[in-house]
C-alpha cells in the first residue's frame, strides 16, 4: 500500500494510492485509530503533494555505508553517528531547496537516503521485533552544507538549514527494505547508486538501537544514511532520489535570492 499526504478541497489530507488515484482517509494512518476511506479520491496527477508523513522528530544515522565513510575520511567506531534534523527542514516532493547565502556555506551536496517510517511508539524494542513498529518506507535526501557540518562541532546547521530534509513521494507499506537500490541523479546524471545490503547498521538495528533511548512515536522518520558519490548541489540543479521498490523523490535547487 502506497500512503500520501496531499493537499485536497482546501486542506491537507493522508490517503492511499490505487490505480493512479488517490483515495482520501479520515484521518492520519500513523495514529492509534484506524482511518476509513472518506470515499472522495483525487487523480494522483493532479494530487499536491505533501510530505508523507509529519513526523515529530527527524532521526538520522550518518557515516552508515563504508564507501561513504571512506570517501569523507572518516574512522569507523562501532558506534552509530547520530543526529536529528529540524522539523523546518522538511521539504515536499517536487520542492525546491534552497541553498545558504555563499557567505554562510560554499558547498551543498545531497545525500540519497532510504527512510523508516514509524507505525506505532518504540521504546526498548528489540531487533527481532523491531520492523513490527515499521509503518514503511520513504526516500529522503539528507541535504547538507559539507562546509559546515567539517567546520562546525556539530551537524545540526550544517543538515538543519529551512528545505535541507526533501521527502517522499509516498510511505510503501509492503516492503523488505534489505536489499533496495538507493540512487541519486543529478540532472539525469547518476552521481550515487548504492544497496541497502551494504548498511554497516541494518534496519532492524537501528529501530532498536534508537528506541534504547528515545521513544520513536508514529509517523517519526529515520534517515539511514547514504551510500558513497555524494557531490555538490548547484543553483537550477534538478534532483531525482530513486529507491528500489517505492519510487522517486524529485526536487530542484535554487540559490538564497
Ligand atoms: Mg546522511
Amino acid at each position: 500500500m502506497r500512503i500520501v499526504r496531499c493537499s485536497a478541497h482546501g486542506q491537507a489530507s493522508y490517503g492511499v494510492v490505487r490505480d493512479e488515484e488517490v483515495h482520501l482517509l479520515d484521518r492520519s494512518p500513523f495514529g492509534v485509530e484506524e482511518p476509513v476511506e472518506t470515499g472522495r479520491v483525487v487523480a494522483l496527477e493532479e494530487a499536491t503533494l505533501l510530505t508523507p508523513t509529519e513526523p515529530s522528530t527527524i532521526y538520522a544515522i550518518g557515516r552508515n555505508y563504508s564507501e561513504h565513510a571512506k570517501e569523507m575520511g572518516y574512522q569507523l567506531t562501532g558506534t552509530p553517528s547520530v543526529f536529528l534534523k529540524p522539523r523546518s527542514s522538511l521539504l515536499p516532493p517536487g520542492g525546491t531547496v534552497v541553498l545558504p547565502p555563499p557567505s554562510a556555506s560554499k558547498q551543498v551536496q545531497h545525500e540519497a537516503e532510504l527512510v523508516i517510517v514509524i507505525g506505532k511508539a518504540a521504546r526498548n524494542v528489540s531487533e527481532a521485533d523491531a520492523l513490527s513498529y515499521v509503518a514503511g518506507y520513504t526516500c529522503a535526501d539528507d541535504v547538507t552544507a559539507r562546509d559546515l557540518q567539517r567546520s562546525d562541532t556539530n551537524p545540526t546547521r550544517g543538515k538543519g538549514y529551512d528545505t535541507f530534509c526533501p521527502l517522499g513521494p509516498w510511505v510503501e507499506t509492503e516492503l523488505d527494505p534489505s536489499a533496495l537500490t538507493v540512487r541519486c541523479r543529478v540532472n539525469g546524471e547518476l552521481r550515487q547508486d548504492g544497496n541497502t545490503a551494504d548498511l554497516l547498521f541494518p534496519v532492524p538495528f537501528i529501530i532498536s538501537w534508537f528506541s534504547s533511548w528515545s521513544t520513536l512515536l508514529p509517523g517519526d522518520v529515520i534517515l539511514t544514511g547514504s551510500p558513497h558519490g555524494t557531490g555538490d548541489l548547484a543553483d537550477g540543479d534538478s534532483v531525482e532520489i530513486e529507491i528500489g521498490g517505492i519510487g522517486t523523490l524529485t526536487h530542484r535547487v535554487v540559490a538564497s535570492r
